[in-house]
């Protein structure tokens, strides 16, 4: 039966849009009430003066819209309705059950795992919740101690449809992948997992992202409800509603996370050491990311501090260098890197960037990235990728991209346009990108994503070090 319904889930998201605007079927009205009645507090019949009001179907949409800073038009279009079919955190966006100050009156908690999920190993599970935990305790007063047996102040539980008492039942897809109860409501502190969807443990997140889901990652936002934090419209921020796989397995919580829980206990009396200086990177750390990638004739550079990695994928070598070895007026650090049609390759550190010509530096650089069109406010460059069949370059600043004309020497009309939207599936963020053999290749921390430009759409996500021979 499970794989029954995860077939039904892949098929669901990878076809449930498009839809043709003006043409919008009863179900998907239906769909709609649901999602705004689920998270938005939208009454089932409201009063009849409050048509007009924030209650109406369209404020309604309105405070969606404006909580994910889409183009407020209180209409269903389609990047609404886009947001809506995603698999998301079942606790509400705004109304009273949100509202949790002052929080828990004691700083030490007890927390139990009431039952397993048959998707992962129990000792997976137990790490996984403790993990998650451990985030919120290190910027906290708070201690937590795992309990096996009586009362605890937080329980952990994997379910299915209406279970027990609790108020929101989860039927299957196209709902809630969990829910928590914060402290001062009747179910405080209880942590309930949909057991319809399939949970991972961090190992397995290269597998298709939209049917696993990282424990770890939604128990560490779940576990932020059940400690009296609501959702942010922060789309960085681990209480974001909807649940990114570009959050960072080691460390999830933002800024704004932090000032969150902060707000409501106050920091950590023994806040962490900064961490040792990171010494010589291993090409399999698991965690390993990438400051910049491009290619360099038949060879993929892998740049990463004063390091890179020479790869030739047609032999798959690769081999270890130090970069002032080759070129000692390069600077270690540079933040993107790509190589044109004419074999010429910059790279970009700030607001500055390097040419490399036939394997030479050339002279007269550095120069400001305002040569190439860049306003005066970018202060640097996140990733570049040149695209051989256009002959156009890509880069990436922030959670937007500029396209960059080779041939003109000068930046397209119309940009900086959004990277969610031309590149779906990935970021929003990039740090390094490359193209071969017609794919691009996006890296975003210790993650990289295969992308067809022509079909706008992911082909698979794997480890940023992939290519390492690991
Ligand atoms: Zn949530
Ligand atoms: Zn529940």
């Amino acid at each position: 039966m499970k794989s029954l319904l995860f077939l039904l889930l892949s098929v669901s998201f990878s076809y449930a849009f498009p839809i043709h605007p003006g043409n919008r079927s009863e179900e998907q009205k239906a769909q709609l009430v649901q999602y705004l009645e689920q998270f938005y507090e939208l009454e089932n019949e409201p009063k009849p003066r409050a048509r007009k009001s924030s209650n109406s179907l369209e404020g309604k949409i309105r405070q969606m819209q404006d909580f994910f800073r889409l183009n407020v038009t209180g209409k269903a279009d389609d990047d609404t309705l886009a947001v809506m079919q995603q698999p998301r955190c079942g606790v509400p966006d705004i109304g009273s059950f949100v509202l949790a100050l002052p929080g828990w009156s004691k700083t030490k908690l007890t927390y139990r795992i009431l039952n397993y999920t048959p998707d992962m190993k129990a000792a997976d599970v137990d790490a996984a919740i403790q993990r998650a935990f451990n985030i919120w305790s290190t910027v906290s007063p708070l201690i937590f101690t795992r309990i096996h047996q009586g009362t605890a102040d937080i329980n952990i539980e994997f379910v299915t449809g209406a279970h027990g008492r609790c108020p929101r039942p989860f039927y299957g897809p196209q709902q809630a992948l969990a829910h928590a109860f914060p402290p001062g409501y009747p179910f405080r502190g209880n942590v309930h997992f949909n057991e319809y969807y399939n949970w991972a443990a961090d190992s397995a997140i290269d597998a298709p992202y939209q049917l696993r889901f990282n424990l770890f990652l939604v128990a560490a936002h779940e576990i932020g409800h059940a400690l009296g934090l609501a959702h942010s419209s922060d789309p960085e921020a681990l209480m974001f509603p909807y649940f990114k796989s570009t959050l960072s397995v080691d460390f999830p919580l933002t800024q704004d996370d932090i000032n969150g829980i902060q707000a409501i206990y106050g920091p950590s009396p023994n806040p962490p050491k900064e961490p040792a200086k990171p010494t010589l990177p291993k090409a399999c750390d698991p965690k390993i990311s990438f400051d910049a990638v491009t290619t360099l004739r038949r060879e993929v550079m892998f740049l990463k501090g004063r390091h890179y990695w020479r790869v030739y994928p047609d032999l798959s070598e690769v081999n270890y260098e130090l970069i002032s070895t080759f070129w000692p007026s390069l600077p270690s650090g540079t933040q993107a890197a790509y190589e044109n049609m004419n074999d010429r390759v910059l790279f970009f550190k700030d607001n500055r960037f390097w040419a490399l010509n036939g394997l030479q530096m050339e002279p007269g650089y550095p120069k400001t990235i305002d040569h190439l069109g860049f306003p005066q406010n970018i202060k640097k460059i996140d990733a570049a990728a040149f695209d051989e069949d256009t002959e156009k370059t890509y880069f990436f600043v922030g959670n937007q991209y500029w396209r960059f004309d080779e041939n003109s020497q000068s930046m397209d009309k119309g940009y900086p346009r959004k990277t969610r939207e031309d590149f779906p599936g990935i970021g929003p963020k990039v740090d390094a990108a490359f193209q071969h053999n017609g794919f691009f290749y996006f890296f975003y921390r210790s993650k990289q994503w295969e992308f067809d430009l022509k079909d706008k759409r992911v082909i698979r996500v794997m480890k940023s070090n992939s290519w390492l021979n690991c």
